[in-house]
């Protein structure tokens, strides 16, 4: 149900407040030139790909939810493509995607992989026992586009590697056939849908010969991101603020583009800034 407009606008002044509050002294001026106000902000009620009906607040001067490119979040690895929303729908599963471009990369040192499963294979000893790295070393990790536009960074083991060399098999005919039961088993046998998904990756992986790098890899955005499927401006925030109205104009790409850089460097600035107040990082000022 739409919220009445004077709940609305306490819950977003109270949310904006409590957002103030969490910035360090000396950004809180450049945080309230770059953040919107009440009274900047129109409604828009939009429907999701998954069926759920959000409201989401966007800033007069932005044409439509649509035309609005969303930066990443400690959710997503990436930006958001033109026309989603980052959205928490419950029950999603990660999904596995295709790499279909490959951009510049860079060399990581990694430490050895702990004994025991990470948290979200804590009940899979065997599974981790098989994919575990024993021993440190030196990756290289490529940043890349995937099938679904969105944005990652692939562990390649081999530093030397190259795009050009193409995915590199590593298991022989033989490997591949003895290891593929114990795959078939993991899948049939899954506890939850999230491990299917991630056995199910590992399963296709083997029987292509565990190509280097993966051609396919877990998308950490397409889970979170839900299409825009229609929207409609439900009126201004502050209802009796301006005679001006939401733009009927399309702006040019070129202002959205700086717009939405400059928005970026804001928020992924104080995003950085928040996460380490959150952590308790923050030294004493
Ligand atoms: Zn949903
Ligand atoms: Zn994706």
């Amino acid at each position: 149900m739409p919220k009445l407009g004077t709940k609305a606008v306490k819950e977003f002044n109270a949310n904006r407040q409590q957002q103030r509050d969490r910035v360090p002294a000396d950004l809180v001026e450049i945080w309230e030139l770059r953040m919107s106000k009440a009274e900047d902000l129109v409604r828009w009620r939009v429907r999701l790909d998954c069926g759920c009906v959000k409201e989401l607040l966007l800033h007069g001067d932005m044409h439509s939810p649509l035309e609005v490119v969303w930066p990443s979040s400690i959710l997503t690895d990436g930006d958001l493509q033109l026309g989603e929303i980052e959205h928490v729908h419950k029950g999603t599963t990660d999904s596995y995607r295709e790499t279909i471009e490959w951009g510049e990369s860079r060399t990581v040192d990694r430490p050895a992989d702990a004994v025991e499963p990470p948290h979200y294979l804590s009940g899979e000893p065997d599974f981790w026992a098989k994919t575990r790295h024993p021993e440190p070393r030196t990756i290289a990790l490529w940043s890349a586009t995937l099938e679904c536009g969105h944005h990652t960074e692939v562990p390649v083991e081999d530093v030397d590697w190259r795009p050009s060399d193409g995915p590199v098999i590593t298991l022989t005919d033989e490997e591949r056939q003895s290891r593929l039961p114990d795959f078939d088993q993991l899948v049939a046998e899954a506890s939850t849908e999230s491990l299917r998904v991630i056995y199910e990756h590992v399963r296709r992986m083997v029987a292509a010969g565990l190509p280097e790098p993966a051609p396919e890899r877990r998308c950490g955005t397409c889970r979170y991101a839900h299409r825009v499927v229609s929207c409609e401006p439900n009126g201004w925030l502050v209802p009796s603020t301006p005679l001006k109205k939401p733009k009927a104009t399309t702006p040019s790409r070129a202002s959205l583009k700086k717009k939405l850089k400059d928005a970026e460097a804001t928020a992924s600035n104080l995003r950085k800034q928040l996460a380490e107040l959150d952590d308790g990082q923050m030294p004493a000022t």
